[in-house]
C-alpha cells in the first residue's frame, strides 16, 4: 500500500516528539499536513473542548483550507498518529488528499479504549472507492506510545 520515504519517517518521528512534549493527559492524537517536505499545518485532537468532530485530522484540514483555500492537496501527505476514522478519511477524500501516513491502527486503539468506529480507514477506503494511499509507518513505536499513554490514563 505505497512506499515509505525518509520524509515519512522524519514526519512521524516529529509527531512522536510532539506527543512526548505535550502535557500529561493531553490527547495522543496529532496530525500534520505536509507538501513534499514542507510542513503546512499541525494540529492536535481538541474534542475535550466540546466539539466531538474536532479530531486532529479535521483540525489540520480546517486550518489548512482556512489559511489557503486554493491549496493543492493532491501534492500533500497527511501524517497522523492514528489511522483516520471514517469521518476523517471522508474529509481527506473531499479535501482532495491522495496519501495518508499513520502510526497505530484503529483496531489497535479499540483494544485500548472504546468509542472508535468499527470501520477502519482501509476498509472504508475500499468500500467507498476513495483510492487514498494509506501507509502505516513505525507501527511498533506508535503502539508502544499509545499503550503507555492509555496505561497512564487508566483506559486499558
Ligand atoms: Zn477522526
Amino acid at each position: 500500500m505505497g512506499s515509505t520515504s525518509q520524509c515519512d519517517l522524519n514526519a512521524m518521528t516529529h509527531l512522536i516528539a510532539r506527543f512526548h512534549a505535550s502535557k500529561s493527559g493531553s490527547s495522543p492524537f496529532f496530525a500534520m499536513l505536509m507538501a513534499e517536505s514542507r510542513v503546512l499545518m499541525t494540529a492536535q485532537n481538541k474534542t475535550s473542548l466540546g466539539d466531538p468532530t474536532a479530531h486532529a485530522e479535521m483540525e489540520v484540514l480546517r486550518q489548512a483550507f482556512k489559511a489557503n483555500p486554493t491549496i493543492d492537496t493532491r501534492r500533500c501527505t497527511l501524517y497522523t498518529t492514528c489511522e483516520p476514522c471514517p469521518m476523517c478519511l471522508s474529509a481527506c477524500f473531499y479535501g482532495g488528499l491522495r496519501r495518508v501516513v499513520y502510526g497505530v491502527s484503529i483496531d489497535f486503539v479499540r483494544t485500548l479504549a472504546s468509542g472508535d468506529a468499527p470501520l477502519s480507514a482501509c476498509q472504508l477506503n475500499s468500500i467507498a472507492g476513495f483510492e487514498i494511499r494509506l501507509v502505516q509507518v513505525m507501527r511498533e513505536e506508535f503502539e508502544s506510545e499509545f499503550h503507555a499513554y492509555f496505561l497512564r490514563h487508566g483506559r486499558v
